[in-house]
């Protein structure tokens, strides 16, 4: 595909995001949603759903009663639909509220995804999941029980550039895959909830190295087999990673035999990328994780006409588009009773492999 099929696919793509095709199927329904937490991420979130025709902001859970009047009033939300954390279980008397959106630190997703689920309300809880496999088994447990939805907000799945690097992948266009390389971090400063035990529950491996491990995981439609892990903290004198570690890299072997060498790191900024090796060509992405400013490289060659192919394709760049989709797409499994693309399973999966790593560096994640 070239860049200027790219450009057509991308805009057909986004005027489908923006086709009310299943709400009006539903009468027009929005869902609504409850973000939990307004923090950087349920400020992006929420303007991806006040984008949409499909969905809507309906209520808001914080802790700063300043900060959620602001929020009321950017997307009239009514003041008795403004929630704390004391309080929150009275969502579930609030008809116009559908789903949950967890924007919380990842040892509070579990806690809320419990309550949201208590409630009556479908959760759309941010990466990480939970901070082990084991709260991940109980946030399924507990949806399952009160017959709600969950779904895992992993960007990556719903990104138009990155499932236009599995469909050259899946069309074979690279030949045989070797081996994957994947990385994403940044330097983080100190203070902040992301370095503690206890809010973060893990290092650079739990909030970034996440974003690589679902890709690789999603591009080859494999679950790794075997992995070794190391992980090192080379800072031990700003007192930043007291609690949590600085950098994680490991390697994973998928059953097939496609290897995977990773990175992350809250000490070094890496642009998050994804880097695939087959017998006929490559692809690179990077940016891969950001919201938007994704770009995807490489060159495959055809074996039996010997003709070369560059891959040039950049994102559309329209930012907050990855969380429209995503918010949208969740709207439609519950208007339609359909099951998640990432569902808290996809969650899981994620987790084991991350007490897989930490174990086999010897840092457990606990
Ligand atoms: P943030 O610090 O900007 O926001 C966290 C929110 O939680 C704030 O509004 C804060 O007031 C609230 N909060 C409630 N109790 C708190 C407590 N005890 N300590 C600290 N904050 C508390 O964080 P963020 O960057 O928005 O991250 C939130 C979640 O979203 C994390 O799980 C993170 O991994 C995830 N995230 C996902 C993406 C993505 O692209 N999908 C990007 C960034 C963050």
């Amino acid at each position: 595909m070239n860049r200027r099929e790219f450009a057509r696919l991308s805009a057909l793509l986004l005027a489908a995001s923006q086709l009310p095709s299943f709400a009006q199927a539903s009468g027009n329904r929005k869902i609504g949603y409850a973000a939990v937490g307004l923090g950087t991420i349920s400020d992006i979130f929420m303007k991806a759903v006040a984008h949409s025709s499909t969905t809507k902001i309906t209520a808001l859970v914080s802790g700063h009663p300043e900060k959620a009047a602001r929020y009321a009033e950017q997307y009239g939300v009514p003041k008795d639909s403004i929630y704390n954390y004391e309080n929150f279980d009275r969502i579930r008397e609030n008809k116009n509220v559908d789903a949950t959106y967890i924007g919380l630190p990842n040892s509070m997703h579990k806690e809320y995804t419990i309550r949201s689920a208590q409630a009556g309300k479908h959760v759309l809880c941010e990466k990480p999941m939970a901070i082990s496999s084991a709260e991940c088994r109980e946030m399924i447990e507990a949806c399952r029980k009160a017959n709600v939805k969950l779904m895992i907000g992993y960007r990556v799945h719903y990104d138009p550039t990155h499932l236009e690097a599995i469909k050259i992948l899946k069309a074979g266009k690279l030949g045989q895959i070797e081996c994957f390389e994947g990385g994403f971090g940044g330097n983080f400063g100190p203070n902040q909830w992301r370095l503690t035990k206890a809010l973060g529950g893990g290092g650079s491996l739990l909030d970034m190295g996440i974003y690589p491990l679902n890709a690789i995981r999603l591009y080859t439609g494999e679950e790794p087999a075997q992995v070794a892990g190391f992980v090192s903290t080379r800072d031990k004198e700003s007192g930043r990673f007291n609690e949590v570690e600085q950098s994680v890299s490991w390697t994973m072997k998928f059953p097939s035999g496609i290897l995977a060498t990773c990175a992350s790191s809250y000490g070094a900024s890496i642009n998050g990328f994804v880097s695939i090796h087959g017998m006929q060509g490559m692809l690179t992405m990077s940016s891969a994780f950001n919201y938007e400013g994704l770009h995807l490289r490489g060159h495959y060659t055809d074996p039996a006409t010997n003709h070369s192919t560059d891959v040039d394709i950049p994102s559309t760049g329209r930012e907050p588009f990855q969380f429209q989709i995503e918010a949208e797409h969740f709207a439609e499994c519950i208007l339609q009773n359909k099951e998640p693309r990432t569902p808290g399973e996809e969650g899981l999966r994620d987790l084991e492999m991350i007490e897989k790593i930490y174990a086999s560096a010897g840092t457990p994640i606990a």
